[in-house]
């Protein structure tokens, strides 16, 4: 580990000694080491010929619901084929240790994926939705739709979009006409109020803010240190890339999840 590291490590445990709450906001970055491409790497496969910004549209899905759903679907699968790394599985540890006290770790994820839940952790936020709850896109009645496991074929191809086996997305049961969709936020729909609200409510008590693998550039998230910081929270960054939030964070920390999580929990 270098020298600047190790500092950076101890200066973050200083504010983390005797915090009684922290929030932790995660990205993309928290589940790359479980081998989930964040979108700045996921640059083939499946997201070599559209970005997500074209695919994951209420439009899209509207227009090419069978694309998208498969897309969407293959997405899901490849999630369920990976596991939580040790990072996910501090959180949960110190979750329950916190509240044992008294305390709070409250996680306010921009991930669509279920990583933080399956390391035994409960996400307070999923700000941009979960992949794997559903609803009906014409009515928006709930769905009880469950995710069939991909098989290893299934999962070993990790196809690229022209070669997906289209399947188109079940219809909904309660109004007849319309069919299911993730609730996940698309790009050009509102974030989940009350998602936002809790995430808020627990930045602005936080002594601490963890922010975790995300660029800090898509809003409202990155809104999120800001408001921490100005109620008083200390921020402390772990990202190996920095962020424009790196240079404004109490403590920066230029490595990974996986590494750092543990370490300051130790
Ligand atoms: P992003 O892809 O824009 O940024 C990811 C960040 O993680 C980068 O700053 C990168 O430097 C950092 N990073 C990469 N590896 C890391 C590691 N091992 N440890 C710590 N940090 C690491 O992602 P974002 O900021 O979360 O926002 C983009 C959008 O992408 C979000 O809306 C999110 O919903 C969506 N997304 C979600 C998933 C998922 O659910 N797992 C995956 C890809 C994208
Ligand atoms: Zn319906």
């Amino acid at each position: 580990m270098r020298k600047d590291l190790r500092t950076a490590i101890r200066d973050a445990r200083v504010h983390l000694e005797g915090a009684q709450r922290i929030a932790v906001l995660t990205g993309a970055g928290m589940s790359a080491e479980s081998g989930i491409a964040t979108y700045r790497d996921a640059q083939t496969g499946l997201w070599e010929k559209y970005s997500p910004e074209q695919l994951a549209t209420a439009e899209a899905m509207s227009d090419q619901p069978d694309l998208v759903w498969s897309w969407i679907l293959h997405q899901a699968r490849v999630i369920r084929s990976v596991e939580p790394h040790e990072g996910h599985n501090v959180l949960g540890t110190w979750q329950r240790e916190l509240r044992e006290k008294n305390g709070a770790l409250d996680i306010i994820t921009q991930n669509i994926d279920d990583l933080h839940e399956r390391g035994n952790a409960d996400v307070l936020a999923h700000l941009h939705g979960s992949t794997f709850s559903f609803r009906c896109f014409e009515c928006d009645a709930p769905s009880d739709y469950e995710l069939q496991t991909a098989t290893p074929e299934q999962l070993a191809a990790r196809p690229e979009l022209d070669q997906l086996v289209l399947e188109d997305p079940p219809p909904c049961t309660q109004c007849q006409h319309g069919f299911i969709r993730p609730n996940i936020v698309l790009f050009g729909e509102m974030l989940p109020q009350q998602a936002m609200n809790d995430a808020l409510d627990a930045v602005r008590s936080a002594d601490v803010a963890l922010v975790v693998g995300t660029s800090n550039i898509v809003q409202p998230a990155a809104s999120l240190p800001i408001a921490a910081s100005a109620a008083g929270a200390k921020i402390i960054e772990i990202n190996p890339n920095v962020t424009p939030l790196s240079e404004d964070a109490d403590v920066y920390i230029a490595d990974t999840a996986g590494n750092v999580l543990p370490e300051l929990y130790r």
